[in-house]
């Protein structure tokens, strides 16, 4: 209540608040509790237990009115078990899907500030391991769907929910077990996941609301070099880690085309609205055909803005040499890339080599990456999804109530969710969530991950509101 008391205040004006704007009392309660409930189970791959998550999940689900045949628990072993729960509609429309993942990456009591696994509320914050990546868009899941239950809405079509194990890693990936094992279960017209997209503001003021519509694939490539070495007395001209070192330096300093698809133009045009200066000149220069050269320079020296124009590819790791008195028999240095959609492992892998352009240096692709998935090597990352109005529509309305300015932004997520598993098995996945997080506040997977407070309840309404629209019906 502080933060958005402080920042109506500082606006100086006089705001009546839409009755859907506010959770009442008893679902604010509610809310609070289902969060503290899954931070406090502990869901990481080494200690934790997802089935004690989605056993907890589908015991509040029951208590809302679900009976057991529109409850599922199950999955490969006793720790990695998924939560799937349909709200059943009239079915004149197929279901939707809702999507989110119940573990969390690995947090230690000694990194920490305080305990990441007891939700701990300072200063306006939420703090503790999966506040933003992702068990309050989980309890946010989990409240709308006791909600929706409670009142007896009967949606156009059905929604599903699919509390998931393994997303952050771990060899039991829920989504891909649901599709392999219980398709009929998880089968929807489009996926809706909370893991992508949110809103982006800027010391608390929206800028903007962002749609995840399409990922970069994710690849590692292994350079390596061999060589008889010998007595490192006795230097040779040719060295592995030389020899290595010169096809580093030739990645450094290349970059992969500019290229931009129907969601990568769509948002720099559209953040080219927010923007001011020189930089909204520059998104809208690149949009052009053909773009503008200086403008994608200027872009390219941003980070985020040169991932969403280029597959990048860049080392991460290095392992060279035996003994400090012996000459290098091998070095090898990992490349990590994130490939543009539309271009496949092995283009990159081919790629590559004639960047490297050193036969002494051979490159190949190694399924060591996070998501292993069969076929890997000649996978192409997937198009961009369709922007369907029946998503697009409801979020530009209820984005323009709550967040007012804030344009919806259709964005390309540089690293990966579990909508590689659904967009292959044909569920087009959109990355949609209400939660408010500053532009430079972006803690997931890292030390005291937080989240403020009112921008978990005000995310709650706007979920329940959203997933009514998007389901239809009364
Ligand atoms: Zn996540």
């Amino acid at each position: 209540m502080k933060i958005r008391c402080l920042f109506i205040c500082a606006l100086g004006l006089l705001l009546t608040v839409p009755s859907w704007a506010q959770l009442d009392q008893a679902n604010r309660q509610l809310a609070h509790e289902i969060l503290k409930e899954l931070i406090e189970i502990n869901t990481t791959d080494s200690v934790g237990n997802v089935s004690t998550a989605s056993e907890a999940m589908a015991k509040r689900l029951r208590a809302a009115g679900y009976n057991d045949s529109d409850i599922f628990i199950g999955g490969p072993n006793d720790r990695k078990k998924n939560l799937v729960v349909r709200l059943r509609g009239t079915g004149a429309k197929k279901p939707v899907l809702l999507m989110g993942h119940l573990d969390v990456v690995e947090a230690h009591r000694e990194d920490w500030t305080s305990d990441p696994f007891q939700l701990v509320e300072k200063d306006g914050y939420f703090y503790a391991r999966g506040t933003e990546d992702m068990k309050a868009s989980d309890a946010i899941y989990v409240l709308t769907m006791m909600r929706l239950k409670q009142e007896g809405y009967k949606p156009d079509r059905d929604i599903i929910l699919a509390l998931t194990a393994d997303e952050e890693g771990g060899k039991s990936n829920g989504v891909d077990w649901l599709i392999k094992n219980h398709r009929e279960l998880v089968d929807a017209e489009f996926a809706l996941n909370a893991d992508a997209g949110g809103v982006v503001t800027e010391k608390g003021r929206p800028f903007v609301v962002a749609m995840g519509a399409s990922e970069k694939l994710y690849a590692d490539y292994a350079l390596e070099v061999t060589n008889p070495g010998g007595h490192s007395s006795l230097p040779r001209p040719d060295n592995a880690i030389y020899g290595l070192s010169d096809a580093l330096v030739k990645l450094q300093h290349y970059r992969f085309p500019f290229e931009l698809n129907d969601v990568t133009r769509e948002f720099f045009a559209q953040t080219s609205k927010v923007q001011t200066g020189q930089t909204a000149a520059d998104m809208l220069a690149v949009t052009k055909t053909p773009p503008d050269q200086a403008a994608i320079e200027r872009l390219s020296k941003d980070p985020f803005y040169n991932s969403t124009m280029h597959t990048t590819c860049v080392a991460t790791r290095l392992e060279a040499g035996h003994a400090n008195n012996a000459l290098p028999q091998r070095a090898t240095a990992n490349v990590n890339c994130r490939i543009l959609p539309g271009h496949s492992r092995d283009e990159i892998s081919n790629e590559l080599t004639k960047i490297v352009d050193d036969p002494k240096v051979s490159v190949t692709y190694v399924n060591n990456g996070m998501k292993v998935i069969s076929g890997d090597r000649e996978k192409a990352a997937l198009p961009p999804v369709k922007l369907l109005p029946a998503v697009m529509d409801p979020l530009q309305k209820i984005s323009d109530e709550m967040w007012p300015g804030a344009p919806v932004v259709p964005t390309m997520g540089t690293g990966a969710s579990d909508g590689v598993y659904t967009n292959p098995a044909g569920i087009p996945t959109y990355g949609v969530c209400g939660l408010a997080i500053d532009v430079d506040d972006d803690r997931s997977h890292g030390r005291d991950e937080r989240l403020p407070i009112e921008s978990y309840y005000n995310g709650a309404v706007f979920y329940y509101r959203y997933v009514k629209a998007v389901a239809g019906g009364k």
